[in-house]
């Protein structure tokens, strides 16, 4: 039957090419998926990666990017979600209810600790902060209405690095679900559920692949893995579902392109940082440099213990200025800094550089931050080390003293 031209521009034949073997996937987008007919459409479970259902459940190409982010992770199931937040997000509500509490570290990445203080607040679900750097803080902590405990290493800002193995173990001894913020390590530096081939691990790791598996400064997801029997990816899934936190494909189709660099990428990124962290800690305007690969900052043996094989670290590290300068002279080192760009997030191309206030996102009942001087922290790129060495520089000469 002949068809207007109309439809017979929608649909037009078009077959993906045969025998097309290609080094990228294809990208396949869809909100709507056909069935053949009624009972293949009856017979199609969603929670299942057998077929496919609907866009928002999954796509060929999400179901790869998954399944790569999973093998990185070292884990068996993978869901993809809009940004880093909204997987800290999706593990909340898949894992609370009103009336159960959830144990963040005090360095926690500070958006989780407002999701709580908010959201989760509202809907009835308590929270505390612990000590990530004392494990009998968290053992004192821990209650039956405790049903989630997020650890993070290293934490955010501060960069300690904990002891991941005994916090785990503490949570496990009472059956409370780990959930990992994995964006530091990015399954390079270790194994998330498997720490040093012990089999012991923890049960949820949550990825901002915005930072080292996007790599670019322009993508914002974030995935959730776990690796058991299906339990709690099953749990996951519903939620995720039940809210529609999908992923646009065109994003997963930049992730594709990019998660193959990502060991070579973290391994450069982390080799200038501690070159540069190391420089700046034998200058004497620096009262101390927090990169947890680095002697003497909190937490260095936890890291050695849990990264001495892999020996990486990410490309970030903070260091606290010499309490002689005032916080105003730490912006006009901010300031005069040229390749280090003001901007939030890491894991790019481009240097980045944030000045931050402690004491306004520290809990001082958990513990007090023993430093006076302003806090900085530094995200390396892949420029040339002697050019940000050599901007550093500068700008330490420019703030005055
Ligand atoms: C950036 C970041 C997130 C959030 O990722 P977004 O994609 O920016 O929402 C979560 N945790 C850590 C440790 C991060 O650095």
């Amino acid at each position: 039957m002949a068809h207007e031209p109309i439809t017979d521009l929608i649909h037009h034949p078009y077959k993906p090419p045969a025998k097309f073997a290609a080094p990228q996937p294809g990208i396949y987008k869809a909100s709507t998926v056909f069935f053949a007919d009624v009972a293949a459409m009856r017979a199609r479970d969603w929670k299942t990666k057998v077929g496919y259902t609907y866009g928002l459940h999954g796509t060929p190409s999400t179901f790869t990017l998954e399944e790569r982010l999973a093998t990185l992770e070292g884990g068996t199931h993978c869901l993809l979600v809009s940004s880093g937040l909204a997987a800290i997000a999706l593990v909340a509500f898949a894992f609370l209810k009103t009336g159960d509490e959830v144990l963040l570290p005090d360095n926690a990445y500070g958006p989780n600790k407002a999701l709580a203080n908010g959201e989760l607040a509202n809907f009835g679900i308590t929270h505390r902060t612990y000590d990530a750097m004392n494990p009998a803080d968290l053992a004192a902590k821990l209650s039956d209405r405790t049903k989630l405990v997020w650890v993070e290493a290293a934490g955010s800002v501060t960069m300690e690095f904990p002891d991941l193995p005994a916090l785990v173990a503490l949570c496990r001894a009472r059956g409370v679900i780990t959930a990992l913020d994995n964006t530091w390590g990015a399954g390079l530096a270790f194994d998330p559920f498997d720490f040093n081939g012990t089999g012991q691990g923890v049960d949820v790791s949550v990825h901002a692949l915005t930072k080292y598996p996007s790599g670019g400064g322009d993508v914002l997801m974030g995935s959730v893995v776990t690796r058991d029997d299906g339990r709690l990816h099953q749990a996951l899934k519903l939620t995720h579902m039940r809210m529609g936190w999908g992923v646009g494909v065109g994003d997963v189709e930049t992730l594709l392109r990019s998660l193959p660099s990502i060991a070579i990428r973290y391994a450069a990124h982390d080799k200038a940082a501690r070159a540069l962290a190391h420089w700046l800690g034998s200058r004497d305007e620096i009262a101390q440099v927090l990169h947890p690969a680095i002697e003497g900052s909190p937490g260095h043996d936890n890291w050695r213990a849990l990264c001495g094989d892999s020996d990486l670290a990410a490309g970030i590290f903070s260091v606290v200025f010499d309490e002689r300068f005032s916080s105003e002279q730490v912006d006009r080192f901010c300031d005069g800094l040229k390749l280090f760009r003001l901007g939030y997030s890491w894991g790019g191309p481009i240097s980045l550089v944030v000045p931050y206030d402690i004491g306004l996102m520290r809990d001082a009942s958990v513990a007090r931050w023993p430093y006076k001087g302003t806090l900085v922290r530094f995200s390396v790129g892949l420029e040339a080390l002697s050019d940000l060495r050599d901007d550093l520089s500068q700008a330490l000469e420019g703030m005055g003293n």
